[in-house]
């Protein structure tokens, strides 16, 4: 079976992993030590922010953004519904009320017209989220939200290395949200996250807010959650991190040989701003025979998935915020399929699956 990601660790790296493990087992120190702090240094020159929070998980590294700029009860957030319904929770957790916005059919990530359509004066920040680590039009939404003093919190879960102009995503919002989920582009042995901003006040904000509002020994003079990175997850990243770059590289030479060898079939790419490079999360194609097709891949041992089958504004935890049809979000979701990407997908067997899905369309 071709997995659709595939977490296989090169010998040498888990050799490395194993020992970094094992000194933080003997250290005693497991929260908030030394090695959350070196490698949150290290995260932060690599998106190029001031400061890097290490958190529970991506999903609370998006309510400790809103939650450290005093966004909550009877304040909306505009964001999309094609996307991990975790994007959505964070906002109701936070006490906000989400507002869906539409997708570009072209990029797949939020429509700017739709922002424009749905401000009004409950408003009070936008998370654009940067799909299968695909840069939203990140520019032009910084400037909207500027015009209507609004804050931008970068959902960049799936996009560690994307980068808009040179500049990594995850540096241009007042702060965004990487999560470090096993399956992410830098993932964790478990659950982790990471808040990055380069506004002091955020990060000092977030810093006492992620270990339950403490700003001194058992004094709490906010309400905080307890949501922090472990010494073992960040002993494990910080190995991981000296590799993403490469494996990036990789991600996106095998993006681009499906793009050129599928160039003659009907099959519809995930479209990039001008000047964006994405992180391929994901490899996502929009096609109009995606039962058949998945079926077909899933016959020649080789793996498939549907990201979203549900977009959140239909979902039933959600059908108190569905304030009308989104139309190009709901025409999309049908035609998308997942197809196998990861830095150790060797070329050879991704030519097993691009044969694969030109004899599935050769035979239709
Ligand atoms: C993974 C993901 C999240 C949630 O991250 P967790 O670490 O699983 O909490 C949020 N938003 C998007 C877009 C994601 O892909």
């Amino acid at each position: 079976m071709i997995p659709l990601i595939d977490l296989t660790i090169d010998v040498k790296t888990k050799k490395t992993i194993k020992r970094e493990i094992i000194k933080v087992v003997e250290s005693k120190s497991y929260i908030l030590g030394k090695r959350v702090e070196i490698f949150e240094k290290k995260f932060a020159k690599f998106i190029g922010t001031k400061y890097a929070i290490g958190v529970g998980s991506g999903t609370d590294a998006l309510r400790l953004c809103l939650r450290a700029l005093e966004i909550g009860n009877g304040d909306k957030v505009l964001t999309v519904a094609l996307t991990s319904p975790f994007t959505a929770i964070a906002i109701v957790e936070e006490g906000a009320t989400p507002v869906f916005c539409d997708v570009d059919e072209k990029t797949w990530t939020i429509d700017i017209a739709e922002i424009e359509n749905k401000i009004d004066k409950k408003t009070k920040a936008i998370i654009p989220v940067h799909l299968f680590g695909n840069p939203c039009n990140i520019e032009v939404i910084i400037k909207l939200a500027k015009e209507h003093k609004l804050f931008v919190i970068e959902d960049a879960c799936q996009a560690h290395g994307a980068r808009y102009k040179n500049k990594m995503i995850g540096s241009f919002g007042d702060c965004a949200a990487f999560s470090f989920y096993p399956t992410k582009n830098l993932g964790a042995m478990g659950d982790g996250g990471i808040l990055v901003t380069s506004n002091k006040k955020i990060a000092e904000m977030a810093k006492i807010l992620r270990h339950g509002g403490q700003t001194k020994r058992f004094w709490h003079k906010y309400r905080g959650i307890n949501s922090r990175l472990d010494e073992i997850q960040a002993a494990i990243l910080y190995v991981k991190l000296n590799h993403i770059a490469s494996e990036n590289q990789k991600r996106q030479k095998l993006a681009k040989r499906y793009k050129k060898i599928f160039k003659n079939l009907p099959i519809i790419f995930q479209g990039a701003i001008t000047y964006s490079a994405s992180a391929n999360h994901l490899f996502t194609i929009r096609i109009k025979e995606r039962e058949l097709l998945q079926r077909y891949l899933m016959a020649k041992n080789i793996a498939s998935d549907i990201y979203y089958p549900y977009p959140v504004h239909l979902q039933k935890a959600f059908r108190k915020y569905y304030t009308g049809k989104l139309p190009i979000t709901e025409k999309i979701v049908d035609e998308l399929l997942a197809i196998p990407i990861s830095p150790n997908l060797s070329f050879k067997k991704q030519n097993l699956i691009t044969n694969s899905i030109i004899n599935f369309y050769k035979n239709k």
